[in-house]
């Protein structure tokens, strides 16, 4: 089974009829279905994805006999709860979409919460924020938890908590041939190894058990200089985070700021150095910590302040509505200053829009860093900063220029660069880069579990782990 034919179409949407639908509580949704191209969408809007079968799910167990029901027609199975990150696009596939499968079950007396695979950020926010507890989300609350988690999963708490996978208690999955099995470190601790930082490729997680923090404000925001001011900037920076302790995580970048009325009218159209980050120690410390910007010079743009820890996507403020993103990324070994002078050579705007229309480095480290780095698969974390380049890609003409520009960054950045951070990389880059995520032995462990759990590569539409040999390997 490499190419679905019209016949073999019409054949599985009439068997997924049959023996599916009568089996869920959810929507078996075939292409001549009135919603299919609504619900074949993806949040990112570059994706344009035609599989086999939508099964909208309602609950693990519907996850289950889809997964079954694939196993047995042989096809192979996509997961998509947002579409924030899809890595190959689900053509020819069944695709599972988790939206509707949003459970979320909060322990305050332990500190964890049970998630379940549909369910995004903001929905596992309100409800721990309700009991004053914290979970490790990233930028944006519309991303899904789930996926956030398989690929590691970075935020404002990162420095100080660590990743989103180093406080995973367990996750539940089905395997390829439709068993649900516990992943953690007494069950099946393998596949729990590798699902924490090797995406979506061994299995399809139907909840996860994560812990929580007691933090309910941070210290947050945005301060923003013009690019003539960059290697100042940098400066200063490396001078901040030098002295500063691990409650501070931030981040340094360049922004062509597009001439659009979303943009505040002082930056609009403007290349503009940024200076972000969120401060989760005690509140009236981070007014220190910014006096040291706030004491240098005027910015263009800061908007540091107390913000409840429910309003923490204030500090990056990414779109909720569907965009048309790429991005690359690379991790970083230093932000010296030729690192700077090759950051403006590449990712400041010139005589017109550039394909780069933001490059951010994060500051890493912390504990992060402090993780055994053999504790599970996910690679590079003794590396001090992360850099994620993002693009508009709403033509094809612009992706390409967007991944020119981004390859000839990264060739110029060699000498700084340590691997890549997969959920910083969108597309096919992801999932052809696997490799360079993870240290070679690591990489190599993943393949071993991918080839114990998925032997046929059903799950082929995450981060490449399967041998050359594997029968789906296209
Ligand atoms: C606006 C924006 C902000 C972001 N901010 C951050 C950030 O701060 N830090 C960070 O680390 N990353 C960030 N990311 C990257 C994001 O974490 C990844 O794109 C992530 O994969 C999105 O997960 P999703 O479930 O929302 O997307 P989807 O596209 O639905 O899924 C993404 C991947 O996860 C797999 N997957 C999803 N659910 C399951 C499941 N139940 N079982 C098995 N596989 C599954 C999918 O198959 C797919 O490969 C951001 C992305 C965007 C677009």
């Amino acid at each position: 089974m490499t190419s679905i034919t019209d016949t073999n179409k019409t054949a599985i949407a009439r068997l997924a009829n049959e023996q599916l639908q009568a089996r869920i509580q959810g929507q078996v949704i075939a292409p001549d279905d009135p919603r299919y191209n609504e619900m074949r969408a993806a949040w990112n809007l570059t994706v344009d994805q035609h599989p086999a079968l939508i099964v909208v799910v309602k609950s693990a167990a519907d996850m289950a006999q889809t997964v079954r029901f694939a196993h047995t027609a042989d096809l192979q199975v996509a997961v998509q709860a947002t579409g924030h990150g899809v890595v190959r696009p689900a053509d020819g596939s069944v695709l599972i979409i988790t939206s509707q499968f949003t459970e979320v079950s909060v322990n305050a007396e332990a500190r964890t919460a049970w998630v379940s695979a549909g369910t995004k950020w903001g929905k596992v926010l309100e409800q721990t924020q309700a009991v004053g507890l914290a979970p490790l989300l990233g930028s944006s609350p519309g991303v899904g938890a789930i996926g956030y988690t398989l690929g590691g999963g970075l935020g404002w708490l990162a420095r100080k908590y660590g990743l989103s996978i180093d406080s995973v208690n367990c996750f539940d999955v089905i395997t390829s041939d439709g068993r649900i099995i516990e992943a953690s470190e007494t069950q099946n601790s393998d596949l729990f190894w590798g699902l924490r930082g090797g995406g979506g490729g061994l299995g399809v997680v139907t909840g996860m058990e994560i812990r929580l923090y007691p933090i309910t404000s941070i210290y947050g925001g945005t301060l923003a200089y013009p690019v003539e001011q960059a290697r100042k900037v940098f400066q200063r920076y490396r001078e901040w985070i030098a002295t500063a302790s691990d409650e501070l995580t931030s981040s340094i970048g360049i922004m062509n700021v597009p001439p659009a009325p979303v943009f505040p009218e002082p930056l609009r159209g403007k290349t503009i150095v940024t200076v972000r980050g969120g401060f989760c120690g005690p509140l009236e410390q981070g007014e220190v910590l910014l006096k040291f910007w706030r004491d240098w010079q005027t910015p263009l743009m800061d908007d540091f302040q107390v913000l409840p820890f429910a309003q923490v996507a204030q500090i990056s403020k990414d779109p909720l509505e569907p965009s048309a993103g790429v991005s690359s990324s690379v991790w970083l070994n230093n932000l010296n200053d030729e690192f700077v002078a090759t950051l403006l050579e590449y990712a400041v705007a010139r005589g017109g829009p550039s394909p780069l229309i933001a490059a951010e480095i994060r500051h890493t480290g912390g504990a992060i860093a402090r993780v055994d780095p053999r504790a599970n698969v996910f690679g590079h974390r003794e590396a001090p900063h992360v850099l994620q380049m993002l693009g508009l890609g709403q033509t094809s003409e612009m992706q390409a220029a967007f991944r020119q520009r981004a390859a000839q960054f990264k060739q110029a950045l060699q000498p700084y660069t340590l691997g890549v951070y997969l959920n910083f990389m969108s597309g096919e880059e992801a999932r052809t880069h696997a490799r360079d995520a993870f240290s070679a032995e690591a990489y190599q462990r993943l393949q071993t579990i991918k080839a114990k759990y998925d032997p046929d590569n059903c799950f082929s539409h995450s981060y490449d782990l399967a041998a050359a040999d594997s029968t789906h390997n296209n």
